[in-house]
């Protein structure tokens, strides 16, 4: 049928997906857009990083308001209510969700509600309905992984249900602490949880430069998180007053909570498509492999986002989707960074890209660090905070950044300025004699470039 052919087909609708439909259409594409969830922006619009910055933001709300007596603000006791939280960050979901609709509809991108499978190289079958396609994209994402072992519960959480807000439980255990576990121990923690999160490597965040790290794992530590690293849950009981997790390791021991959450990463979804029907090679991980084109191995299937791996994060996906849909209409494009920037968006926030010291030393690069203390900074002090940090990792001989690490208030945000540089091939003076707004924070990365260059009068 005429109806079921499509020129340009997308299969998953996040920001990967989308934007790469978008991109397509705009390039004159007549797009069709798969995706089986009643609105479109997949895990990260509408059960991942908005919906836990929308949770995020009203934790931050929290903790100033218990925090501002000091300041001469008494705000009294805070108390919450989960419903409207609820309720604000569904708005908030909804509304951004409703706009990449009528983004698509302003486009002519067909959506197709369904899940989508191949059947051949150029075939798929959309829920029961056969179509044929000229090229196509494999945006489907990850899902999170399961723990073996563990019983059926509803007490029992991913992230998308711990999103959901269903309830604050008293006692909260959080099994991973990579970046969603950190993210929901801070939301948690603030909304009145006892939370305690077990991690099974030497430091929570691991991979992360170890002092940025120290000083979240303090702070959340002193916002009531209890944390174990080097620790992991041998077994689970299920009763009806608690799930006991028993711990094997640095910590040992029993630990009982009304709720727990499953945190330790997530796994690619190349297994859904039936991608072998296409010729389409899935690893053993479920990552569907692609070059630097994001082509497949199978002429016309492109793949771009959490399906491609490592690192899952959704700038990823969207710059490889525009990459597809740009290789796919013509355009000599690629996607040649490994400078993938990331964010905890905890409290403090941690923000990092490139090199840390200790990966500079490990693969023995020559390398220099530097760092610039917040204590020392107006805006920081002013803003209620003395912690936090900016270091950067440079090459001593041409003066160029390999790396940055923020930790602070805002971190999240200035990083990009050490993303810009790097990718420019900025040198410590480029950033030195950059003028930079006073007061601000983003002046820490001017400041820690002056004091590399012996020329700092802050410090
Ligand atoms: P992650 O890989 O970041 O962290 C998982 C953590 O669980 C690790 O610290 C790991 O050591 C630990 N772990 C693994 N098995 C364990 C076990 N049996 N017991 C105890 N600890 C165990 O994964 P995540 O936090 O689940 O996030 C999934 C993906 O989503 C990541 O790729 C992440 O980058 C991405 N994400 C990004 C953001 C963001 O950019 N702000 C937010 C949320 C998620």
């Amino acid at each position: 049928m005429a109806d079921n052919h499509a020129e340009f087909i997308v299969l998953g609708a996040g920001p990967g997906g989308y934007a790469c439909a978008f991109r397509a259409a705009d390039l004159g594409r007549e797009v069709v857009l798969v995706d089986p969830r009643a609105s479109l922006g997949g895990v990260c619009l509408n059960e991942g990083c908005i919906p836990s910055k929308a949770l995020l933001h009203a934790a931050e709300l929290i903790r100033d308001a218990q925090h501002s007596d000091g300041w001469g603000i008494s705000t009294g006791n805070v108390s919450v209510d989960i419903d409207k939280l609820r309720a604000r960050k569904d708005g908030i979901v909804a509304q951004l969700t409703a706009g990449l609709s009528s983004l698509a509809e302003r486009r002519n991108v067909r959506i197709i509600r369904g899940e989508a499978a191949f059947t051949g190289p150029k075939t798929l079958d959309i829920d029961g309905d056969s179509w044929t396609f000229e090229q196509a994209v494999i945006a489907v994402g990850s899902a999170p992984v399961q723990l073996p072992g563990w019983p059926a519960d509803n007490r029992i959480w991913d992230s998308s249900a711990a999103l959901e807000l269903r309830k604050v439980p008293k006692r909260l255990a959080i099994v991973g602490g990579g970046i969603i576990g950190l993210e929901m121990a801070t939301v948690y923690a603030a909304l009145g949880a006892r939370v305690v999160v077990i991690e099974f490597m030497e430091q929570i965040a691991p991979g992360v430069d170890f002092e940025a790290v120290k000083v979240l794992h303090k702070a959340l530590e002193s916002q009531g998180v209890t944390i174990h690293t080097r620790t992991k849950v041998s077994s689970v009981k299920a009763t009806k007053t608690a799930l006991t997790l028993s711990c094997e390791g640095m910590f040992s021991g029993d630990v009982k909570v009304d709720a727990a959450i499953q945190a330790v990463g997530r796994r690619a979804s190349g297994g859904i498509v039936n991608a072998d029907a296409a010729g389409v090679t899935t690893d053993e991980k479920g990552v569907i492999v692609v070059d630097s084109h994001c082509q497949t191995n199978i002429e016309g299937i492109f793949a771009v986002g959490d399906v491609t791996g490592n690192p899952m994060v959704a700038h990823r996906a969207t710059y490889q989707g525009h990459v597809a849909a740009e290789v796919a209409s013509g355009h000599a494009v690629a996607f040649e960074t490994t400078l993938i920037p990331s964010v905890a968006y905890t409290n403090p926030e941690l923000a990092w890209v490139g090199l840390n010291q200790g990966q500079a030393k490990e693969q023995d690069i020559t390398h220099e660090v530097v760092g610039f203390p917040w204590s020392a900074s107006g805006r920081n002090l002013a803003s209620g905070s003395e912690e936090g940090f900016t270091k950067l990792v440079y090459c001593p001989n041409s003066h160029r950044l390999l790396g940055a690490t923020l930790v602070g208030q805002n971190a999240g945000e200035l990083l990009s300025e050490c993303v810009l540089a790097i990718e420019m091939g900025a040198t410590l003076k480029d950033i030195a004699l950059t003028v930079h707004a006073h007061p601000t924070l983003s002046e820490t990365i001017q400041l820690a470039t002056e004091r590399a260059l012996g020329s700092i009068t802050d410090l």
